[in-house]
């Protein structure tokens, strides 16, 4: 495909786009299609010859709508908004097209530098103290994960690296393994099953703290299993998960008496914080040492964005993410904080708030794909 063609079939593209959203609404949300639907439609193997741009096309329609689950669909209801909107996929367009693996400020400088303005203006939008924004000459900074679980395995790793070298000064004795092995993360039993995943993977023993009837841990709650452990084990710890809506402050000043790393995972209520009737559900934040919220999820910024930031830089430097390669992803959020303004998105989150309150005392949360009764196209 040369540029020539590249311009056609774009344009063609951007109208197929347009045309699917446009009328998404007469799409069933959840397609009718059995597992393993797809294999008997395609060839065993990737064709010897190059086959033509039509090709391609007409099966979009054919083998892959077919078992499309219609997120933006007005009648979806499930997991949770994937957030999404046309200068976010302008944005990603034009990331696609300067194509830069951006692991390194040299490896494309505006690819950084956009990343930790724009993490700073999102910081600012939910008012996050100052800590955590990199600013001219800050310690803190935010960096873009592409999904919140990978932020959460981030904050635990950083936690991990740090408590190990700090009990190493302390007691030379003992060797990293026998440290590792003391180490135990806490997490509201109401955590999302990423929070237990990451510990997992990070190797590092997790307990559930017990929440309450109204889902939230209360300080005394982690107290208590704190005190237990602390009979069991020598060492002093702890990296603490909390979930958001679930966050009271007396469980913050403890993390922060204890030495305890405290990692804030608000990845769906985090971009409600943007409208100042809610900020208050994010009081105490100033204890915490890292904190992350999903744009991708409510913020009008297409998947995947998941905006981390931290205290202190100088704790992830060098490791800001799992991968090596980083695409140009805060050039979506570029687009739309400026084409929505704050007052835009604001609108979209209070919005979104009403229907699903309205969806809520319809039906119910079911947990799985539903629609309205009598809505279903
Ligand atoms: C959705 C969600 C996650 C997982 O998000 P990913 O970005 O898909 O990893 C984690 N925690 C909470 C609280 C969530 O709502």
């Amino acid at each position: 495909m040369d540029a020539a063609e590249f311009r056609k079939r774009g344009k063609e593209m951007v109208n197929y786009v347009a045309d699917y959203l446009e009328k998404i609404e007469k799409r069933q949300v959840f397609p009718d299609v059995e597992p393993g639907y797809l294999r008997p439609l395609i060839a065993d193997c990737a064709p010897q010859d190059p086959e033509s741009f039509e090709d391609v096309f007409k099966d979009i329609e054919k083998i892959i709508m077919p078992g499309v689950t219609h997120w933006h669909s007005p009648y979806f209801f499930a997991y949770f908004p994937a957030a999404s909107s046309f200068p976010a996929l302008l944005a990603d367009m034009l990331c696609g097209g300067i194509g830069c693996v951006g692991f390194s400020w040299a490896a494309s400088p505006a690819c950084t530098e956009l990343e930790t303005v724009m993490l700073d203006w999102l910081g600012k939008m939910v008012n996050l103290p100052e800590e955590f924004l990199a600013g001219k000459d800050g310690q803190g900074g935010g960096v873009i994960q592409g999904s919140a679980s990978e932020a959460t395995l981030i904050a635990l790793l950083a936690a991990r690296t740090k408590i190990i070298r700090q009990v190493q000064s302390e007691k030379p004795e003992l060797t990293e393994t026998e440290i590792m092995g003391r180490l135990v993360a806490y997490a509201s039993d109401q955590a999302h099953s990423s929070v237990e995943r990451a510990a997992l993977i990070g190797a590092v023993k997790i307990k559930n703290v017990p929440s309450d009837d109204t889902f939230s841990v209360c300080g005394s709650a982690l107290k208590k299993v704190l005190d237990e452990d602390k009979a069991l084990v020598s060492c002093k710890i702890i990296g603490l998960f909390n979930q958001l809506f679930n966050l009271f402050p007396s469980i913050i000043f403890l993390g922060n008496k204890e030495n305890i790393w405290m990692h804030i995972d608000a990845a769906y209520a985090g971009s409600a914080f943007i409208c100042p009737e809610f900020r208050h559900l994010l009081n105490g934040v100033e204890f915490a040492d890292s904190f992350n919220f999903n744009p991708h999820k409510w913020l009008l910024v297409n998947f995947d964005c998941s905006a981390m930031w931290v205290k202190k830089r100088s704790d992830l430097t060098g490791h800001w993410q799992i991968p090596l390669g980083r695409r140009f992803r805060s050039l979506k959020l570029w687009f739309v904080l400026r084409m929505y303004g704050v007052k835009g998105l604001q609108e979209h989150i209070r919005k979104v708030t009403g229907n699903f309150l309205v969806w809520y005392s319809l039906v119910g949360w079911q947990g799985k794909v539903s629609w309205l009764p009598g809505c279903s196209p």
